[in-house]
């Protein structure tokens, strides 16, 4: 993830390509120089007189793989994984020469990689059908799909080179209903913005220009507004003795303000995020201590606090928004969130994959392997898991509790158990704890394991939820208390008469679907806005 340049050992014999990537990945041994080296000389062997749409030798489409696994901090192997990606489908390397080469691992990747290749976008109808798969591709082994993202990323930055539109329409809707959805289920926030935003013309070339004109609109203002906003913030921070923190603004991606300007009939008034800020602090106690400060300061919007800290996301996502007045009609989104979370906000589950944390995890400094899936995992779920109850209510009953969760925390099984092993278990179980359940628009919804049709349409909007009036799974009508299994397609159905009972609150297993009804079946209740 660091970006220092070493122009020091420069080889003079080896390729502008090749050299890139070992400069970006900081390596220090020679052997993984040595292995990378390999890969990339056979990678180059293999795409030998191919090219690209573009007109670009074929070589470069894996380079760029490669560069891009190397940027987010990825080791030798996920790497050479990546130069090697498409060798199989696309040359007569075999398995065993890759194995050769590198080692049996990357050739295992590779195949991995291979077989999602065959994964298409085909509509509607059969979206759900190519999602499964790919999950359950996934699930085997995160790397992966890490390798997966990082192609499509380059093949959606070259898309404007594919002939024929019918083709280029399609490889974009593949990308934003498929890869997008994965990229954000792993947390990696910026990947998933990042191929979004390079497909969205190509998907949806009308919208694309409207919301580029609107954002256009709201930009120029906004940017001052933002820059004063930023310098109070920052002096304010002073004044309250806060020394250490980092200010950065963020502007929203376009794909992403698209579909919120859809979420509000255009009404750009609406918005609020365009930009936001990001204050980022040593230790989570320093997260709500800022908070204080900005409240303290500027008025909360109603509603608009949301604490991912103490309630993550259920792809891990952690960290504290609000939505604060500061002076006349104009309101800004601040978010507050330590380093560590930063660093997984933006990457996801390969911030736990990276290769400096490789090398120094054998001696356990940090707690080892078993202390960053542990901070990966939702707190929610971790209590869940170790017996601690929301609300006296266990959403997860001891024997659901895969046997690597179980046994994180011990500190006797943590620090003699194989990471090895360890690390497969962790690649096999990783996606047992939720269930994948589709919208019949094909949308993805990650609920917890037995989650009813209820958890469901609040998942969806609290509006749906207080409205529910029945639900059809698999187009066939289900009552309120089904549990939901990994694939179903859900259809809520709703009526202005219909509204939550006492007996919902046993039905939900999420806390969002239960802060809802409680908050609706409590005469003074509150009534906040999604957003
Ligand atoms: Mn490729």
């Amino acid at each position: 993830m660091a970006e220092k340049a070493t122009s020091k050992n420069k080889t003079p014999t080896a390729p502008k390509a090749l050299f890139d990537i070992l400069e970006k990945m900081e390596l220090k041994v020679q052997s993984d120089k040595d292995f990378v080296t390999r890969a990339y000389e056979l990678a180059r062997k293999a795409h030998r007189g191919q090219k690209r749409y573009s007109g670009e030798p074929y070589l470069n489409h894996v380079v760029c793989t490669a560069l891009y696994l190397a940027k987010i901090g990825m080791g030798p192997t996920i790497v050479s994984a990546g130069l090697l990606h498409d060798t199989l489908e696309d040359s007569d390397i075999t398995h065993e020469q890759i194995a050769q080469a590198t080692s049996e691992e990357v050739a295992n990747l590779v195949e991995g990689v291979t077989k999602l290749g065959h994964v298409r976008y085909h509509g509607m109808q059969r979206h759900t059908e190519s999602l499964r798969k790919l999950f359950a591709a996934t699930s085997q082994d995160v790397r992966v799909m890490l390798i997966k993202l990082a192609d499509r990323l380059h093949n959606a930055h070259t898309l404007e080179f594919v002939p024929r539109e019918d083709k280029r329409s399609r490889i974009a809707h593949e990308t934003l209903e498929i890869y997008a959805p994965i990229a954000d289920r792993l947390g990696m926030g910026v990947m998933k913005r990042e191929i979004e935003d390079a497909v969205f013309p190509f998907a949806y070339p009308e919208e694309y220009k409207r919301t580029k004109q609107i954002f256009k609109e709201m930009g120029g203002e906004e940017l001052k507004r933002l820059e004063h906003i930023h310098n109070n913030l920052r002096k304010k921070l002073g004044e309250y003795g806060v020394k250490k923190f980092r200010t950065m603004s963020r502007i929203k991606g376009l794909y992403s303000l698209y579909r919120k300007l859809e979420r509000k009939n255009w009404d750009s008034a609406q918005i609020n995020d365009i930009w936001a800020l990001r204050i980022i602090v040593p230790t989570v106690s320093d997260c709500y201590t800022v908070l204080g400060i900005v409240h303290s300061e500027w008025r909360p919007l109603y509603g608009r606090l949301k604490d991912y800290i103490a309630a993550p996301k259920p792809n891990g996502y952690r960290s504290i928004h609000t939505t604060v007045h500061t002076g006349e009609n104009d309101n800004i989104e601040i978010q507050i969130r330590t380093e560590e979370m930063h660093k997984e906000a933006q990457w996801g589950v390969a911030s736990h994959f990276t290769y400096k944390e490789a090398t120094t995890r054998g001696n356990h400094s940090r707690g080892g392997a078993m202390s960053w899936i542990r901070q990966f995992i939702p707190a929610r779920i971790w209590m869940e898991s170790q017996g601690h109850t929301e609300n006296g209510e266990n959403t997860y009953s001891n024997a659901e509790t895969p046997e690597w969760l179980k046994n994180i925390g011990d500190p006797k099984l943590s620090s003699n158990s194989d990471p090895k092993a360890f690390l497969q278990d962790i690649k096999s179980d990783f996606f047992n704890f939720r269930v994948f359940v589709f919208t019949p628009r094909g949308d993805v919804i990650d609920l917890p394991i037995n989650a009813s049709p209820i958890d469901f349409a609040y998942a969806i909007h609290s509006e749906i939820g207080n409205h529910m009036s029945g639900a059809k799974v698999n187009g066939k009508l289900a009552s309120l208390d089904t549990p939901l299994k990994n694939g179903d397609v859900v259809e809520i159905t709703t009526s202005p008469k219909s509204h939550p009972t006492q007996k919902w609150l046993s039905l939900a297993k999420t806390s969002l679907a239960k802060r809802h009804i409680k908050a609706y079946l409590t005469p003074q209740g509150s009534h906040q806005t999604d957003s």
